[in-house]
């Protein structure tokens, strides 16, 4: 397959594992393990009952008349926002806790920024009764009151992160501390197809059920399996990963990522990687960050939490170079509008970070024969705040 990892852990340019010597053994054992674990018939026969028993899945391909409409085009919603936990991240931490049963370890530790994935970690550690420890900026855990809480009702530990900026990549700092310090027994989960190999890839083929199913529905209600676009908005870029993953060779199908360009590309307050990044290493892979010319990494900007990350995976930055995936940006106005937009023509209020897909619409100049597939990866009860403190609608 022509976009997949090669055998050392590289897309193309990126990729790799650049990590601490002290975490050398953790690393190695499971990219020694993960292909042969999650090949076996009885890992993906658990894999399988989980994601229809108890995620929920598949999730509906939803044909939306009245986007359709306003946009000239025929658009289908995948609903990941129908997933339990309300996203699609959910599906990855299934994948890596039964991985991490597999490989023997009885705990688990996780890093979060706006809490998301420490949610749908925790979720998976109640489920399987394993301790979990999530690591979150102090500064986060102040501004994301509710998913701390949610972590603590599901039974897990939320430990403060107090170095640095005290967010996302002072807790990833913490959680690495715990792992070379408990390399035996402790597995970590990361949260999207970013870190050393083999992350991108494992995170990758977890979330890649997203577009196994799309090419099933799709075929049922349009005869085809292929639609002309598939968007998917990306902040490290599992949920785009995953909705692209079938698609990546069939060139006839494009595959559209957007980034969040947060007040503007010039404004200094972006997280449009692609437009504003250059090569390094950022969490253990060689990729596109954004960064000061001494290489230091730059603090992004973007009014939704879980699109506020310097950097992108690895495998987007090679679909990036080889310019197989087309990106595009959307600032928080357009993504609000986008938002505000959905939910009142068919009623599904989207996730922030969604709202970022919805908002290239209207940048694609799409045809009335266009069959468009947007990934909905998540829902917007957790930004009832935001849309709130927004006001225009
Ligand atoms: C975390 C999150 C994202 C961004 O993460 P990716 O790894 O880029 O998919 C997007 N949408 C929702 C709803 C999220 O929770």
């Amino acid at each position: 397959m022509k976009y997949a990892v090669d055998e050392n852990g590289y897309y193309g340019n990126f990729g790799g594992s650049y990590i601490p010597e002290m975490l050398y053994p953790n690393v190695e054992e499971l990219r020694v393990r993960y292909l042969d674990i999650i090949n076996e018939s009885s890992f993906q026969k658990e894999f399988e009952y989980l994601l229809k028993q108890y995620v929920g899945r598949p999730t509906p391909l939803y044909f939306a008349p009245r986007l359709s409409e306003k946009y000239k085009s025929k658009i289908y919603l995948k609903r990941e926002d129908l997933c339990h936990t309300g996203a699609h991240k959910v599906n990855n931490t299934i994948g890596q806790i039964l991985l991490a049963k597999e490989l023997g370890k009885q705990k688990i530790i996780a890093e979060t920024g706006a809490g998301q994935h420490g949610v749908a970690t925790a979720t998976v550690c109640a489920l399987m009764g394993m301790e979990c420890i999530v690591y979150m900026g102090e500064v986060d855990i102040e501004r994301q009151r509710p998913n701390v809480e949610r972590m603590k009702l599901l039974g897990a530990k939320v430990v403060p992160a107090t170095s640095g900026s005290k967010t996302l990549k002072d807790a990833t700092n913490e959680a690495m501390r715990h792992w070379i310090s408990h390399p035996e027994d402790t597995h970590y989960i990361i949260g999207s197809v970013v870190g050393p190999h083999p992350y991108p890839d494992m995170v990758t083929q977890f979330q890649s059920v997203i577009s196994e199913e799309i090419m099933k529905q799709l075929e049922e209600q349009e005869d085809t399996q292929n639609p002309d676009y598939v968007i998917a908005c990306v902040g490290g870029g599992s949920n785009a990963a995953g909705a692209f993953y079938h698609y990546l060779n069939n060139e006839e199908v494009k595959l559209v990522a957007v980034e969040a360009s947060g007040k503007g590309n010039a404004t200094g307050q972006s997280a449009a990687t692609t437009v504003l990044g250059k090569p390094g290493v950022l969490h253990g892979s060689k990729t596109l960050l954004m960064q000061t010319d001494d290489g230091q990494v730059v603090e992004p900007y973007s009014i939704s939490a879980g699109l506020d990350y310097p950097g992108i995976g690895p495998i987007h930055a090679h679909l990036f170079e080889t310019g197989r995936v087309h990106f595009e940006s959307a600032t928080d106005q357009e993504a609000m509008e986008a938002g505000v937009e959905l939910s009142r023509l068919e009623g599904i209020i989207p996730a922030i970070e969604t709202a970022h897909a919805l908002a290239a619409l209207a940048k694609l100049n799409l045809k009335k024969s266009d069959v468009v597939v947007i990934n909905l990866s998540g829902r917007g009860d957790k930004d009832l705040d935001t849309y709130i403190k927004w006001g225009e609608y």
